[in-house]
């Protein structure tokens, strides 16, 4: 009897996926990709290039290290390349958790985290670095308490401020390796330019929803963000994981990967995802990854146009990202103990922007519905003679809603301030936030 093949022996053609991803720079499949040796060149700079210049496991070490010294891709010389590397991560949120977590634990020697927001409950669902009793602690606290305690011979050093254009490459600076675990346009750009200006490979991953990307930037002869995405998509078009949702798991998912591929690059095994994008499709339980060519027109990698860090935030379009959005929006509001003094008085209409199934979980009292996405098609169904109070969760797809109808000649449109959790604060205490 033959043994069971593995895999199985009847494997149909690959599926395809429904990810959105740009065809611009995807070339076909990869299924006869050989990747660049240049990747190997990252794992023999610095220290890790003589061993002699390694630093040595202690006892404790060894022990502790056991099941990575038993590999022989990895072995004790691996473990030292492992100690000796530095590597900074952008971020302790959803990305960043399984990425700390595992480096440190696999004795990633000189760890930097850069971060500056603080655990929110709404953060534990994903955020496996936080427990629910670092709420209200900052992120860099709790990951370094967390961190210490999965491995206390880790070197932290932490950033606790904004990684803005000012900083960036001050901060980079020294580190072999970048791994990116950023929800934001504006910082995804700067960190992509400064690791090309550095030199610096970045490992990239996003989330969104159900799905997501990973891939390695800016190695020595490889790709850079810019050549998969030369410009941002346009202000609002991708939600953020607080407007749009996201998978708990899916951060863990695509963390993970980013924490292998960072590994296989400073033990110089394996083939990286330079060059590379690995597609990730929760629902469907899919992954398959497409080419990406480094393009000789990017302005960071190919023609080097970008000589030094640039306004990433107006780069964007997205002034707003990190501030009070309510400000920069820049539209009328009224606070929601006024609006719902004046509906008593029936002298205006709320409008909920929100998706049909936020409607379940907490509601304004009569209202129009019409989700943000249908708004230009509904538009007609709005009255022009009315007060129009646009209202959603927090105030931001809201004040979207506000700008579009005013683009479309409506004068007596209000922003509900705060959204759904300021109503719930001032006029209705009997529902639940989310
Ligand atoms: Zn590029």
């Amino acid at each position: 009897m033959n043994s069971p093949s593995f895999p199985p022996s009847r494997v149909g053609e690959p599926m395809t996926t429904t990810v959105r991803v740009p065809e611009r720079r995807i070339l076909a499949d990869d299924s006869q990709y050989v990747s660049p040796d240049s990747l190997q060149a990252i794992a023999e700079t610095d220290v890790t290039a003589d061993p002699r210049k390694l630093p040595d496991l202690s006892h404790d070490e060894i022990l502790r290290y056991s099941r990575h010294l038993l590999l022989p891709d990895v072995g004790v010389e691996g473990q030292r390349k492992l100690k000796a590397a530095r590597v900074l991560l952008i971020g302790a949120g959803g990305l960043g958790s399984p990425l700390a977590l595992y480096l440190a634990a696999a004795g990633v020697g000189n760890i930097g985290i850069v971060d500056f927001d603080v655990v929110d409950v709404t953060n534990l669902q994903r955020q496996v670095l936080h427990g629910t009793s670092d709420v209200g602690r900052s992120k860099i606290e709790s990951a370094r308490k967390r961190l210490t305690d999965v491995n206390p011979f880790v070197l932290l050093t932490t950033y606790e401020e904004a990684l803005t254009s000012a900083n960036a490459m001050k901060i980079l600076q020294g580190y072999d390796l970048v791994v990116d675990g950023t929800d934001n346009f504006p910082t995804r750009y700067l960190v992509n330019d400064a690791c090309v200006l550095l030199g610096i490979p970045n490992v990239y991953g996003s989330i969104y929803r159900f799905e997501g990307q990973a891939s390695v930037f800016a190695t020595k002869d490889g790709p850079c963000y810019r050549c998969l995405y030369p410009e941002p998509p346009p202000p609002g078009l991708v939600p953020s994981c607080a407007e749009g949702g996201v998978l708990g798991v899916l951060p863990g998912l695509v963390g993970t990967i980013q924490a292998t591929e960072a590994i296989k690059l400073i033990l110089g095994i394996g083939e990286s995802l330079s060059g590379r994008l690995l597609l990730i499709d929760a629902l469907g339980a899919n992954f398959r990854t497409v080419m990406v060519r480094k393009d000789p027109a990017c302005p960071a990698c190919g023609t080097r146009k970008i000589t030094q860090l640039i306004d990433y935030e107006q780069f964007c379009g997205s002034p707003h990202v990190g501030g009070d959005p309510k400000v920069s929006l820049n539209v009328p509001e009224i606070t929601p103990t006024d609006a719902a003094a004046r509906l008593a008085k029936d002298e205006i209409d709320i409008v909920d922007v929100r998706e049909p199934h936020e409607l379940a979980i907490a509601k304004y009292p009569k209202v129009i519905a019409v989700p943000l996405g249908q708004l230009a098609d509904r538009i007609a169904e709005l009255p022009r003679d009315r007060d129009l109070v646009l209202a959603c969760r927090s105030g931001v797809r809201s004040a979207k809603a506000v700008q579009q109808l005013q683009a479309a000649g409506f004068t007596r449109v209000w922003n509900l301030a705060g959204g759904i959790h300021r109503w719930i604060e001032e006029v209705d205490p009997s529902q639940p936030k989310y």
